[in-house]
């Protein structure tokens, strides 16, 4: 490779990285993952699964979702750039015959395609909120969930923290506004120690999401003041801008609204998740510690039970 796209890699400092963790697979953001970098995955999610509450409802969403609910969510509001739609051919046989047809012919298939009823996941918690609200009124209480999903955002990257593709890890809870507040403050201070324990270092910043366009400027202002959105930021390598490798979400009413999620007195639900970037912990941990796993740090090690 040569050009500014060989200039570009060579002169970042995670590129070392990439041939022991990660396999091309001709798009930017979407990689293979070798058994090493899995191995680290495993062990890290044993160690968030080690955190979880004990009165947390396990589960693991595929990485497709119903477009309706996250129509209704409000997504299209706030990052319509990022989402990744699932489209098909759709019609008869002679129909999809045709459009397939196209392409063995030099042409282009995808003209014919049409939007289905599912889109990839941008966020592991949107499915949550709708199958909690069919089960009726949340308990006294609340609740609380232990969720993962593979994650699509569309933004292609060249750059290790910036994947297409990337898995997330959440714990969800849904109940009155203290029962959060309390969730949520319990995790930021948890979060820290839990850096600690992987030995990376890290701050802890007041944040807001990517929202899109200058609408999305002023929500982004706005999340600030209300400080609803913190992240855990972790610089990979001496001088680095640090990148976010967890964050604490809350939503105040926002879903409880959108779903009548409520308590069993009529009260509006809150809701609140903190999430764990998998992909991004596990560059982190490899960037800090090394590719030898026998030489990471001895709280690392006891906390990956590596
Ligand atoms: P958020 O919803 O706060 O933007 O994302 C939750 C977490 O998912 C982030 O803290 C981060 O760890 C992870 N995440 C978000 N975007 C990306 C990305 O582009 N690549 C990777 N690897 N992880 C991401
Ligand atoms: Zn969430």
């Amino acid at each position: 490779m040569t050009g500014p796209r060989a200039e570009a890699v060579a002169n970042d400092p995670l590129e070392g990285l990439a041939g022991a963790l990660f396999r091309d697979m001709g798009v930017d953001g979407v990689y293979a993952r070798t058994a090493l970098y899995e191995s680290v995955i495993d062990q890290l999610g044993g160690f968030i699964s080690s955190q979880r509450d004990p009165q947390a409802e396990v589960l693991r969403f595929p990485p497709v979702m119903s477009r309706k609910q996250l129509e209704k969510s409000g997504y299209l509001d706030s990052f319509p750039n990022l989402l990744g739609c699932v489209c098909a051919l759709h019609g008869s046989e002679s129909q999809i015959r045709t459009a397939a047809e196209r392409h063995s012919n030099g042409g282009d298939w995808t003209t014919s395609l049409a939007a289905s009823d599912l889109v990839l996941s941008p966020a592991a918690c949107y499915p949550v909120y709708p199958l909690v609200a069919a089960r009726g009124a949340v308990p006294v209480g609340g609740l609380w969930f232990d969720i993962a999903a593979d994650c699509f955002r569309r933004e292609p990257s060249r750059s290790l923290d910036r994947l297409q593709s990337f898995r997330m890890r959440e714990f969800v809870r849904i109940g009155s506004p203290g029962e959060i507040r309390e969730f949520r403050e319990g995790w930021m201070t948890r979060a820290q120690q839990l850096a600690d324990e992987l030995a990376l270092p890290y701050t802890l910043e007041v944040a807001s999401d990517p929202f899109f366009g200058r609408v999305g400027q002023m929500m982004a202002v706005s999340q600030v003041q209300q400080s609803l959105k913190f992240e855990l930021l972790i610089p990979y390598y001496t001088g680095a801008s640090p990148t976010a490798c967890m964050s604490f979400n809350y939503h105040r009413d926002h879903f409880g609204h959108v779903w009548g999620l409520h308590d069993e007195r009529d009260e509006l639900s809150h809701t609140s998740c903190v999430a764990f970037g998998m992909d991004r912990l596990a560059v982190a941990l490899f960037a800090h510690h090394g590719l030898d796993l026998a030489r990471w740090p001895a709280t690392a090690r006891r906390a990956l039970a590596l």
